[in-house]
């Protein structure tokens, strides 16, 4: 195995031995480091579930789509009762109001504006004088359409935007972000929100590649992992989520459960993109841009504990009946 540097980072090829025997149980190629522990994870970053949260204190109920627009007036109305009440605030509360305004108003540590208003205002001016401005070329193509090569999924966490980890620039990807980066499998009567992504992507953008991107310190990968053994839940959306990526909770159980637990949550933050990966394929466009090769499918990891970017490839060999025959691990690198 060789390392070479390369801009001050290393490369380090990974062994190409990943062979995923059946669809929903793929295994992970990925090399783990089996020293990694929160003891390793800057004190500043909330290392905790995505779902430690208060009991919820609405019960939920279905809403027909004829009823939907009475949730937005009630909404509304629920905000104005708000506002009205808080003309009546009592001149301790009215005070502390202010002192919390005033505190936003200032700026963060970094010397950003912390007033959002401001913080819009500073961030488009920077965007517009050292990105759009300099590039008409970029940004007249862009004007016209777009035809990006990628699609994405990452984690809506704040530390992972791939724009930044990776440099796409605008036009470039695609991009899905949602609570664990995850890509449930096809349903027309749920996620929808995923389904129309990856149709609109594949069928309209002809995206070349899907790029599916884990991170380390994931707070959804920990709440699956945290889940409940009787199935109660605590949440009201982000339990069900996350159980969309439960094969990959059970095979690392199964495989990994004498690990330690910030062992067992590295295991599925790479074991969940292997789910989602898997998931992709029961989209029918999506099968057919791997039968037809114009569209291939990738798993990702971004350690942002190490600063380590690590890729793999996986190329599905399909039957004439559209069944996944075998899995074969095509491109894996780490980069440090
Ligand atoms: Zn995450």
């Amino acid at each position: 195995m060789s390392t070479a540097a390369i801009n001050g980072f290393c490369i380090t090829p990974v062994a190409l031995n990943t062979r995923l025997s059946t669809l929903r149980q793929p295994s992970v190629s990925a090399k783990l480091n089996a020293t990694s522990s929160s003891s390793s994870i800057p004190t500043l970053i909330r290392n905790e579930p995505v779902f430690a949260a208060p009991s919820p204190i609405i019960t939920p109920s279905w809403r027909s789509e004829e009823t939907m627009g009475k949730d937005y007036e009630e909404a509304i109305e629920a905000l104005q009762k708000l506002l009205s009440e808080k003309g009546d605030l009592k001149p301790t509360a009215a005070a502390k109001v202010e002192a919390i305004t005033a505190e936003l108003q200032t700026t963060t540590a970094d010397g950003k504006p912390a007033d959002p208003v401001e913080m819009v205002k500073a961030g488009f001016i920077t965007f517009k004088k050292e990105k759009y401005d300099t590039n008409p070329a970029l940004f007249g193509e862009l004007a016209k359409g777009q035809s990006p090569p990628y699609m994405v999924f990452a984690c809506s966490d704040s530390r992972v935007c791939p724009s930044h980890v990776l440099d796409l620039q605008p036009g470039e990807a695609f991009m899905v972000r949602n609570i664990a980066n995850m890509v449930p499998a096809y349903d027309k009567t749920r996620y929808s929100g995923v389904g129309s992504a990856i149709e609109y992507a594949v069928l309209h953008l002809k995206v070349k590649h899907i790029v599916v991107i884990g991170h380390s310190a994931c707070g959804g990968i920990k709440g699956l992992m945290s889940l409940p053994d009787d199935g109660s839940t605590s949440t009201e959306f982000i339990e069900d989520w996350v159980k969309i990526c439960l094969p990959a909770r059970n095979k690392v159980k199964a495989e990994h459960g004498s690990s330690s637990f910030p062992e067992q949550c590295a295991h599925c933050e790479k074991e969940a993109v292997n789910v989602s990966l898997g998931n992709l394929l029961s989209y029918p466009f999506v099968r057919q841009g791997l039968v037809n090769k114009t569209l291939s499918l990738k798993g990702g990891y971004y350690d942002f504990v190490k600063g380590s970017f690590e890729l793999w490839g996986l190329e599905f060999s399909l039957s004439a009946s559209l069944s996944v025959k075998d899995v074969a691990t095509i491109l894996h690198w780490k980069l440090f």
